[in-house]
């Protein structure tokens, strides 16, 4: 993997992918509505690597920076891509807003008590926070599922 993070853009296909790579850390950006005019200006702009099933899209001299995705399976999308960019898929996983791409920020556990579960509460001493949407991450059997299915599908 090169030391410059990979910058993905993702096509309205594949909303599942995109939330996928954010779990990796990846950047992604994704809109489920945009033409694909604007998709290409915005990839050209913030130098984003194309993510598309649509072959003829790719076909464009100005998508040149794309990968065809091609399988319906998000996990072999997600192993495709992965693949494909040899990315270190454990070095920044959890650090990234699933809804927003924003990097997360850790926060003291005393101020977001009234913002958690209970019981996440009083299991998790480690939380983080989107600043941009103010949702709160923390570890639990959710991100062990994660890893595991990661793990599998990778194998
Ligand atoms: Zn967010």
């Amino acid at each position: 993997m090169t030391s410059e993070p990979l910058k993905f853009i993702a096509d309205a296909m594949l909303g599942r992918l995109a939330r996928w790579l954010r779990i990796l850390g990846c950047d992604v950006s994704y809109e489920s509505s945009i033409s694909d005019n604007d998709f290409i200006a915005r990839a050209i702009h913030e130098r984003r690597i194309i993510l598309t099933m649509d072959r003829k899209l790719t076909e464009r001299e100005s998508a040149k920076n794309s990968l065809l995705i091609k399988s319906p399976s998000y996990k072999e999308q997600l192993k495709q891509v992965i693949t494909h960019y040899n990315i270190d898929y454990k070095s920044g996983i959890f650090t990234r807003c699933l809804v927003c791409n924003n990097l997360l920020e850790p926060i003291e556990k005393e101020k977001i008590k009234d913002r958690v579960p209970p019981y996440v509460y009083s299991t998790q001493d480690e939380f983080d926070i989107c600043q941009q949407c103010g949702r709160i991450y923390w570890s639990g059997t959710h991100r062990t599922k994660m890893l595991e299915m990661l793990d599998k599908i990778l194998k």
